[in-house]
């Protein structure tokens, strides 16, 4: 059974008064101060873990290598014996292989045939290639002198028995299993994935693919937001479409809080007649309507329904990826027991020209050529053309900046957030 943690705090994402365009830093500030873990923890067994979001601190079990051994095909011996010039040694019978080892000790000045992986003999110190030897008459031939230790593995020389392996809020690669496996671990403590319900809202927003009236716009924000959440290592939970209708909201909401664990919505953030999120956030007593300095954005809807966060997205596609990016992805890393993400960002010459006005950070559409960012030609929030052609981001700082071609601007691949 997956134990779950008591619900957010109902003032979860209220903004510290008085400040009315709030810098994007303050607002994660935030996010990263309120929010926590709001999934429960299952162990898996470790083939079934990649991806996932580990629990606990993992220790080793183990040490790794669990004994010395050899690194290579050849012949063991003890250093001590050996000295400078040409060395023949006698060969004990026998030999040491990976999981099959020597039967005895080896004496001093004389050696064993060993194979790779094979634990050192007691006796056995040092390892001489095949390929530098030469065998025959029960002897093996090399010559000196040969670094002691050369072409073994110490006991523990990877990772001690009992040393952190892993850290909890650690997201799974293949090398973690790898590592994970070698000091013994076949099953895993892990979160429970979180559910990140994505719905779209508006009178004139209709399913893709559908016959569409000119009043009317395809859906392009459910797939994107769907997309993005499975990247980000969520489970992805389509909550369809609704209307501007509050009744018609509010019985989505209802149903979809008791399916996930946190509701992305798109459309009717802002605070206008058919702006149906916020208004119903605003009856919960929790809603905040974030009106935070960046480009681009407008207001964000954030808010929880039945303790389930809300994310009120912008409609206009650009913005809600970007805020999703932005907001969206660090919130949930935490609330999925990830901890707190932020994206690892590049230093790159500009490839294009730009004056911009202190105030607000702005985000531009771009990808690297030649090592140089460039921008899409258009800043336009409705151009989702630019979506599709973007590799990543280039942040521009909340202060005035005055781009060159070639000053250093600070780009953020999308491979950064995880897409
Ligand atoms: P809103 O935030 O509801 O005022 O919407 C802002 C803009 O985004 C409007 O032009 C909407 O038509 C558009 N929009 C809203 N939802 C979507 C969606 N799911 N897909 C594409 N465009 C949308
Ligand atoms: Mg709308």
């Amino acid at each position: 059974m997956s134990l779950k943690p008591p619900p957010l705090r109902n003032d979860c994402f209220a903004l510290p008064p008085g400040v009315d365009w709030t810098p994007v830093d303050v607002a994660l500030a935030h996010l990263r101060e309120t929010l926590r873990v709001v999934v429960g923890r299952e162990e898996v067994p470790l083939l079934q873990a990649g991806g996932r979001v580990l629990a606990q601190d993992l220790h080793a079990l183990r040490a790794n290598p669990p004994a010395a051994n050899t690194a290579v095909d050849g012949y063991g011996f003890a250093a001590a014996a050996v000295g400078a010039g040409d060395q023949v040694l006698p060969l004990v019978p026998g030999r040491a292989a990976a999981g099959v080892p020597f039967d005895g000790a080896v004496p001093a000045g004389q050696a064993v045939r060993v194979l790779t992986g094979a634990a050192l003999p007691p006796g056995v110190d040092t390892v001489v290639l095949d390929e530098d030897c030469r065998t025959g008459d029960g002897q093996v031939a090399f010559r000196g002198p040969v670094k002691p230790g050369s072409n073994t593995r110490k006991a523990g020389e990877d990772m001690a028995q009992a040393a952190l392996v892993l850290p909890a809020g650690r997201v799974l690669t293949a090398g973690d299993l790898a590592l994970a496996a070698s000091v013994g671990h076949g099953r895993v403590p892990v979160q429970v994935p979180l559910r990140v319900g994505v719905l779209s809202t508006g009178d004139e927003v209709v399913a893709p693919g559908s016959a569409a009236g000119p009043a009317e716009i395809f859906d392009a924000n459910r797939p994107m937001l769907l997309t993005m959440a499975a990247r980000f290592g969520h489970v992805p939970v389509d909550l369809g479409h609704v209307p501007d209708d509050p009744e018609a909201l509010r019985a989505r909401f209802d149903e979809s809080a008791t399916q996930v664990d946190v509701i992305l919505t798109s459309g009717g953030a802002s605070a206008g007649d058919e702006d149906h999120v916020s208004a119903l956030l605003k009856r919960t007593g929790s809603l905040a309507h974030w009106r935070i300095a960046l480009k681009p954005g407008r207001p964000l809807a954030l808010g929880l329904w039945q303790g389930v966060p809300v994310f009120g997205l912008p409609g206009n596609p650009v913005a809600a990826f970007v805020c999703t990016l932005i907001f969206a992805r660090p919130a949930m890393a935490v609330l999925s027991g990830q901890g707190w993400v932020m994206p690892e960002g590049i230093e790159v010459p500009a490839g294009f020209e730009k004056r911009k006005k202190p105030g607000r950070r702005e985000y531009l559409r771009a990808r690297l050529r030649d090592g140089r960012a460039e921008v899409f030609r258009s800043e336009g929030s409705g151009r989702i053309s630019g979506l599709s052609w973007a590799e990543g981001l280039v942040e521009l700082p909340d202060g005035a900046a005055d781009i060159r071609p070639g000053s250093a601007v600070r780009y953020l691949p999308f491979s950064a957030f995880g897409l």
